[in-house]
């Protein structure tokens, strides 16, 4: 089919599935990340042991590839725009996708909001939090009130770098949480709903306004997030009326459409009780929301990140949802085992598991997850209840 091989920064569960989709495609992948990742279980190809932030690793990597691309964006962009400047000086392409620019300013946070609100895209309004003091967060408090949630600008995942600031009481453990970060203020977004939407660009350009032509997009989900992490993803949102469905895809494509490069952006946006929508962060690359998508859609977002990236033609057609389906983390319990529980469960219910690979778990690691797909959202509902009470009861 295409006989270029896809370098891919870390080998974690995106990168697993990023490699089933190329697999059934014939198409070689070579991971980066330590031996034995989740990606490389699956994967024959002769990749790189190393760090996908080890400058000498990502080169070794590019040695092997025609096109190198991400599954995390916390990478070493330094050398991947070395590695772009000396290939064309060479002659020899090595495609980065999406660009090492994109992901400089996305991996953080703070940047990343700056790029949207020129893209006159809607994001929560935000300070830079210089010194970490009580007078420093009574300042903030001024601008923007309590409760605000406290970020890392970079490094940040699964709600790892994210503190609420309810008063100023939080600031010690906050900043125990949050040590040695470069930290922003976000204020407080009090949504009716947290929305996601997949949205795949098929062009190099950064602009904001050819949108409609420079991006497709899955459909909008639902996604539920219990300590800042992802728990639930209902696909499609429930009870989002159409006309908010048209704004949330607009937005979403408008969003991914400002930034260089070709791939899968996931898009997480919170819908305000006033009905308006504002994009809460950026992912340049497959993302959990998405992950309903390799049993909701013809083609996955693993699909469609390869495709993209790969220049070959993505049907809009094929990034509808072809049925309802919710999605349900596997997170880790307190017992190194328990999480198993809850996947057997879910295979007893017919779902559709994927277990990661990662061997035994720790508190709120993501081992795996599972898809429902069915009839109807509420029939889906009822099936997902006791899943999600034994979800529950791995975190008592
Ligand atoms: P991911 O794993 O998606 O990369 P992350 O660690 O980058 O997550 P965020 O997406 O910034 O973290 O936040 C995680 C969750 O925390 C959000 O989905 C939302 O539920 C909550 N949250 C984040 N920012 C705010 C905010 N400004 N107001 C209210 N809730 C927020
Ligand atoms: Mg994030
Ligand atoms: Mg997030």
């Amino acid at each position: 089919m295409d006989t270029r091989t896809v370098g891919v920064l870390g080998g974690g569960q995106l990168g697993r599935m990023f490699v089933e989709a190329a697999n059934n495609r014939n198409i070689s992948v070579a991971v980066l990340d330590k031996k034995a990742s989740p990606a490389k279980q699956i994967n024959s190809y002769n990749g790189v042991d190393g760090s996908f932030t080890n400058a000498q690793a990502i080169r070794e990597l590019a040695r092997k590839c025609d096109i190198l691309t991400v599954e995390i964006e916390h990478v070493d962009t330094d050398v991947l725009e070395e590695l772009e400047n000396e290939s064309l000086a060479r002659g020899k392409s090595i495609e980065i996708q999406p660009s090492w620019q994109t992901i400089r300013i996305i991996q953080d946070k703070f940047l990343q909001k700056q790029r949207l609100i020129e893209a006159q895209v809607d994001v929560a309004e935000s300070r830079p939090f210089s010194t970490v003091s009580k007078k420093e967060i009574k300042k903030v408090h001024k601008q923007i009130g309590f409760p605000f949630m406290l970020k890392a600008r970079k490094g940040a995942y699964d709600g790892r770098g994210n503190y609420p600031v309810r008063s100023t009481e939080d600031l010690e453990p906050a900043m125990k949480k949050l040590q040695g970060r470069e930290l922003y203020a976000e204020k407080w977004a009090d949504f009716a709903m947290e929305l996601a939407v997949m949205v795949v660009k098929t062009k190099n350009e950064a602009d904001p306004l050819v949108w409609e032509s420079s991006t497709k997009s899955f459909p909008t989900v639902e996604t539920v997030h219990q300590d800042s992490i992802c728990k639930l993803v209902y696909a499609p949102a429930r009870g989002l009326s159409d006309k908010l469905n048209a704004q949330a895809q607009k937005l979403a494509r408008r969003a991914v459409a400002s930034f260089k490069g070709k791939g899968v952006f996931g898009v997480e946006m919170f819908l305000l009780k006033d009905d308006s929508i504002l994009v809460n962060e950026i992912a340049p690359r497959p993302h959990n929301s998405g992950h309903y998508t390799i049993e909701a859609c013809r083609l996955s977002q693993y699909d469609a990140h390869l495709l993209a990236i790969l220049d070959r033609p993505i049907p809009a057609k094929s990034l509808q949802l072809l049925n309802p389906a919710i999605m349900l983390n596997i997170l880790g319990g307190a017992d190194p085992n328990s999480y198993l529980n809850l996947a057997n469960a879910a295979d007893a219910a017919g779902a559709k598991v994927h277990l990661y690979g990662k061997g035994n778990a720790t508190k709120g690691r993501k081992m795996g997850h599972l898809t429902l797909v069915g009839d109807s959202m509420p029939e889906l509902e009822e099936e997902m209840r006791h899943l999600i009470t034994g979800a529950d009861r791995l975190h008592d």
